[in-house]
């Protein structure tokens, strides 16, 4: 490729940069009017809103998306690296060694030069400094971390289920999951289903399995209308799952979970899912402003504090217009940003203004596993209507399925759906190495 072609490099292929990373290929990596990278820390790529079903066992693995392909389909080029700083003088993006398990350095710390550069690193789990919580609790904030969990969940059940058949244990297995956000709520639901799954296999044989939801605020799912959390604490409870709401959590230990007011919960395994935050690195990114969570500062077109790098996703603080506060770490905002930035990028490509970003709210909706799906639409454009049962389980897919058609196209996206439902017929439904 010439070298004075426009270099348009993003960082993080997730909800929102692989959508634009794209988008971008087709319009203008195809006919070589730019040149598009995408660079990520992991060479595939699952929508993370459907990580608390591989940490559960209950995800297809073909939902998993090699990056390579899809950048060789899509005409962008695929790096694996992880950004660990900028230079902004010179406009280079730095990248960090990789190093194999053996410790081996098998690609130095290198640079990647651009002229435009998108950050879209997405969010990792907010730990708060509280004592114990890093060392002992599992995260579900990517995919590694998530399959880590479920191996961890595997072996577990079989040792617990080894362990009362031969009666070297009568206590029930106990999962204790902190934060009850979208994440918290169905990462205990998904894992109740497991459980029954598990009994319908033949495994679980005499194992009880306790799953205990601890929360700081005095209700579940806080960006919900009380009406909703409601709703979806009465079907948790159905579901046995116990919820200690307004407890805030002082200490993490091996074996137990301590919150403020005395109480200590035996825990054998424990999920850290309360609060998001930029990751930690992006304090300090050469000057680019940003807010106490780590995110950086963009303007209604989505720009940094520097005219050549922008930021979308949970990344971003970006104000949200006409309301307080900024636009929410959402997949549905994460998908809106992607596509407005991409078209501000071929406006700027041909000296034509930015888009400004106006972020529309269609609503919330939390997946129940199979039991069922609650939450509300339209959001803040006709008010709030809630939903609930198939209808709402239908429309909680849809999200997934724009996401799919921004990256596979309409064909293949059928394609995927039909193939998935031959696939999960014939295939058990839950993985259990
Ligand atoms: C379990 C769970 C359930 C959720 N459910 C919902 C839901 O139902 N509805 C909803 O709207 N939202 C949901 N969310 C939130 C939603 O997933 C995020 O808002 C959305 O994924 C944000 O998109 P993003 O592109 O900013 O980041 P991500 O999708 O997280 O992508 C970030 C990408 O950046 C890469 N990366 C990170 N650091 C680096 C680095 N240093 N260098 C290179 N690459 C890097 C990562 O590998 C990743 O591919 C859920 C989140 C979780 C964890």
């Amino acid at each position: 490729m010439a070298d004075d072609i426009h270099k348009i490099l993003i960082i993080g292929g997730g909800a929102a940069g692989l959508e634009l990373a794209t988008c971008l290929g087709q319009q203008l990596g195809k006919p070589r009017l730019a040149e598009v990278t995408l660079l990520d820390a992991a060479s595939t790529h699952i929508w993370k809103p459907l990580l608390h079903e591989v940490a559960s066992g209950t995800l297809a693995e073909a939902e998993e998306i090699e990056y390579l392909s899809q950048a060789y389909r899509n005409h962008f080029r695929f790096l694996l690296g992880k950004m660990e700083g900028l230079d902004r003088a010179t406009q280079k993006v730095i990248i960090s060694p990789i190093i194999n398990k053996k410790g081996v350095e098998l690609i130095p710390r290198r640079t990647f030069q651009y002229d435009t550069l998108v950050i879209a690193v997405g969010s990792v789990s907010n730990t708060f400094g509280i004592k114990g919580v890093d060392q002992y609790c599992r995260f579900i904030d990517t995919t590694k971390e998530a399959f880590r969990f479920q191996k961890q969940l595997v072996e577990t059940y079989y040792l617990e289920s080894y362990a009362h058949q031969s009666s070297q244990r009568d206590k029930p297995l106990s999962i204790v999951i902190v934060g009850a956000g979208a994440t918290g709520v169905e990462l205990s639901a998904e894992l109740r289903e497991v459980t029954k799954l598990l009994a319908t296999y033949g495994l679980e044989g005499s194992i009880q399995v306790n799953i205990t939801i601890i929360e700081a605020a005095t209700q579940l799912l806080p960006a919900l209308p009380p009406r909703l959390s409601t709703a979806t604490q009465e079907q948790l409870v159905k579901l046995g799952i116990n919820l200690k709401l307004g407890r805030r959590v002082t200490e993490v230990t091996e074996s137990a979970v301590y919150t403020h007011d005395g109480e200590v919960f035996d825990a054998d395994l424990k999920v850290w899912a309360a609060g998001i935050k930029a990751p930690d690195w992006m304090k300090n990114l050469d000057g680019l402003e940003t807010n106490h969570i780590n995110q950086l500062i963009v303007d209604q077109t989505l720009k940094t504090s520097d005219d050549n790098i922008f930021a979308i996703g949970d990344c971003a603080a970006c104000a949200w217009t006409g309301h307080t506060g900024n636009v929410p770490p959402r997949a549905q905002a994460a998908h809106q940003q992607a596509s407005t930035l991409a078209k501000t990028i071929i406006n700027r490509l041909n000296n034509k203004p930015a888009i400004p970003f106006v972020y529309h709210d269609y609503g919330s909706l939390v997946s129940l596993g199979k039991f069922s799906t609650v939450g509300s639409l339209m959001g803040s454009l006709m008010g709030t209507v809630s939903v609930g049962g198939f209808i709402a389980y239908v429309v909680y897919l849809s999200l997934y399925k724009m996401h799919q058609i921004a990256i596979h196209g309409y064909f293949r996206t059928s394609m995927l759906t039909l193939s998935n439902l031959f696939r999960r017929s014939t295939h058990a439904k839950i993985k259990m190495h």
